[in-house]
């Protein structure tokens, strides 16, 4: 009675920090710090050969992280944190500071296929909708209504994107009622261009590595291009070759806030129904107000597939063109570039040179003639008590970044 079994591992009871522990079990995505307490007490932990302590720890990972390769509910981790003196084994090697610092992508073949996939199914069936939309024209004909249904859902999703996905979620550049967030959630997802999350996952890595060869989607390769061919290749990479080619971006770095959040955790997690969801409206009102089939063939097309084509290439514009050809008013580190003939389209997105150089903006328009609709959205929410705490660069500080002078560009 009360004696000890010669293999039982040691109890403990010490709180372990989660972050330094490395998995594994388990591929690094697996691993949900963002669901588990910063400290839990480890069932048991001994050392290993290394001198390394093994923790095992009961832990639930939420749905949209598990893979078909299953993840275990107990894992093995090996604790990091432990100091030197503590570990008693001669043979402990010591961790290198490169493995315990988070990794920007993902080292994960699983979710890079789906990555890929995903980019497939969200750009050639737009694509091929939107041939197909042209081709029924002389047929079908083009009426208020459809147009009607094709510029609303636009400006629904691309606002979505530019004032939801971008300056809210990517830049949290001013606060929202939480009826805007969700809408803004809602709206972006149903412009097809992935989950809320992993959008602002690469975009906060397109600005922490702008045109740098980290920076998921830069027009810029490295070496730079030399000749047409290259420069092609460069402008296809940033336009839409890196949904197919790059890495999964770690979304428990860059957006470990939004992870955090529940509400956005499952809109996230919803992003396909949203998608269907953008499909289906167009379809539905086209149909009812028509009362005819053709009038939803009609919604379904244009206010579906047509208008995600167009959503896709305006944005896609604002990482490709602005960062290749445009005005640089301001002095920044990277090569953004204010496009003024794609502002409409992109809602005011276009202003990417203002952008780069004052990231946490929610306006975009710095002169009179610089048109931003979603900026002017914003105030409008400010004005009705939806939206608050809008941020922006005092003149002292606009006038000391200002390097081209002009009205005009
Ligand atoms: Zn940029
Ligand atoms: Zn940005």
């Amino acid at each position: 009675m009360g004696t000890k079994r010669p293999h039982e591992p040691p109890k403990v009871d010490t709180p372990v920090q989660l972050g330094t522990l490395t998995d594994m079990a388990v591929p690094e995505y697996a691993v949900p710090k963002y669901v588990v307490p910063k400290y839990a007490v480890p069932k048991y932990k001994e050392p290993n050969i290394n001198g390394d302590y093994f923790c095992q720890l009961h832990i639930s990972v939420p749905r949209h992280f598990r893979t078909p390769k299953a993840t275990p509910k107990t894992m093995t981790f090996i604790d990091k944190s432990q100091p030197l003196s503590d570990v008693k084994s001669p043979n402990r090697k010591p961790v290198p500071e490169s493995d315990r610092k988070p990794k920007i992508v993902l080292d994960n073949p699983y979710l890079k296929q789906m990555q890929q996939r995903f980019a497939y199914v969200t750009i050639l069936t737009p694509t091929v909708g939107t041939i197909v939309a042209i081709a029924l024209l002389p047929i079908l004909g083009m009426d208020l209504l459809t147009l009607g249904l094709f510029i609303s859902f636009y400006l629904l999703t691309i606002v979505g994107i530019e004032v939801g996905y971008h300056r809210y979620f990517s830049h949290n550049s001013f606060r929202a009622h939480p009826a805007v967030k969700i809408a803004l959630a809602i709206c972006g997802s149903m412009a097809a261009q992935g989950p809320v999350i992993h959008w602002v996952s690469n975009h906060r890595r397109h600005h922490q590595y702008s045109d740098q060869p980290d920076d998921p989607h830069s027009p810029h390769l490295h070496p730079p291009a030399t000749n047409l061919s290259e420069w092609i290749k460069s402008i296809w990479h940033g336009h839409i070759g890196w949904m197919f080619t790059s890495d999964v971006t770690n979304a428990t770095l860059y957006s470990r806030d939004w992870l955090r959040d529940p509400l956005i955790a499952r809109i996230n997690q919803l992003y396909t129904v949203w998608i269907i969801v953008g499909l289906l409206l167009p379809s539905l009102i086209g149909g009812l107000v028509s009362m005819s089939w053709t009038g939803a063939l009609q919604g379904f097309l244009w206010g579906g597939l047509v208008r995600i084509f167009g959503v896709h290439h305006a944005i896609w514009g604002v990482n490709s063109i602005c960062h290749l050809w445009g005005a640089q008013p301001f002095k920044t580190k990277e090569c953004s570039r204010n496009v003024g003939w794609l502002s409409l389209v992109t809602v005011g997105g276009s202003w990417h040179n203002n952008h780069h150089a004052f990231p946490n903006a929610a306006i975009l328009q710095f002169y009179w003639w610089q048109v931003d609709l979603g900026g002017w959205l914003i105030h409008l929410l400010k004005r009705v008590g939806l939206v608050s705490s809008i941020k922006a660069p005092s003149a002292d500080l606009l006038a000391a970044k200002t390097v081209l002078k002009t009205d005009s560009q």
